[in-house]
């Protein structure tokens, strides 16, 4: 018998109605940055460091004030490289490949990861702010490369990032997506309103950053919350059985 088997018998019926609903998702969206890897590894740190990196180097500013621009630039654009476009008619392409040039090292491989990924029903779609490349690495590190039918990454989504609108629209047109069998799963709460706007199910992996809590931002308490989640893999694992 599965061990899950055992566990179900002695969850409430709310609970096992509830994770029956989930294994019927057809389609999961999942975040890459801190969401398929927990953010205590502290990969993005390389990536956030590079961020300030770039800026200094392109403005001849130095990384203090370099931070500045950039923390601006996510608050009021949702991703660096938004801003450095909209204001500054940056070219993304060396953007990406010198921000994502990192050391994915640090990510450790996450068989339970890749297991649940396995045996979990529906599709399954990486949706990242990031590049496919970067998202190519990360999941290899991870080894849960195959385990996905594509990345839609901001190249993707039109340079447009999430949480605006417009490329949830693509995303789900490009691929054919039915939003009411969708299941979106992300660290950043913000990124999960328009997910819920178009009738997804959402979950949140949870995040102690300020920029990530669901309180962030205006976005209210967290009513476009679904599920929150504290192990992403071991969640998953509950799902699929
Ligand atoms: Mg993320």
């Amino acid at each position: 018998m599965r061990r899950s088997g055992l566990r179900a018998d002695r969850r409430s019926p709310i609970v096992q109605a509830m994770m029956a609903s989930l294994r019927d998702t057809g389609v999961w969206i999942f975040d890459l940055d801190n969401t398929l890897y927990p953010a205590s590894c502290n990969l993005f740190a390389q990536v956030d460091r590079r961020i300030g990196d770039f800026i200094a180097g392109h403005f001849g500013i130095t990384y203090d004030e370099a931070r500045v621009m950039q923390k601006r630039f996510f608050r009021e654009h949702g991703t660096t490289l938004r801003g450095l476009m909209v204001e500054h008619d940056v070219d993304p392409v060396p953007f990406l490949d010198y921000v994502h040039d990192i050391d994915v090292s640090p990510v450790a491989p996450c068989p339970s990861m890749a297991g649940a990924l396995n045996r979990l029903p529906g599709r399954k779609i990486i949706y990242t702010n990031g590049s496919v490349r970067h998202a190519e690495n990360v999941t290899r590190q991870l080894g849960i490369d195959g385990c996905f039918e594509a990345t839609f990454g901001i190249v993707e989504a039109g340079y447009v990032p999430k949480p605006d609108p417009r490329p949830y629209d693509i995303l789900v047109d490009h691929y054919d997506i039915d939003p009411a069998r969708a299941c979106m799963v992300e660290d950043i709460a913000r990124n999960l309103v328009p997910a819920h706007a178009l009738g997804m199910t959402t979950v949140w992996v949870r995040s102690e950053a300020d920029w990530a809590r669901p309180d962030e931002g205006g976005v209210g308490t967290g009513s476009h919350i679904d599920h929150t989640v504290d192990d992403l893999p071991a969640w998953l694992e509950e799902i699929a059985g």
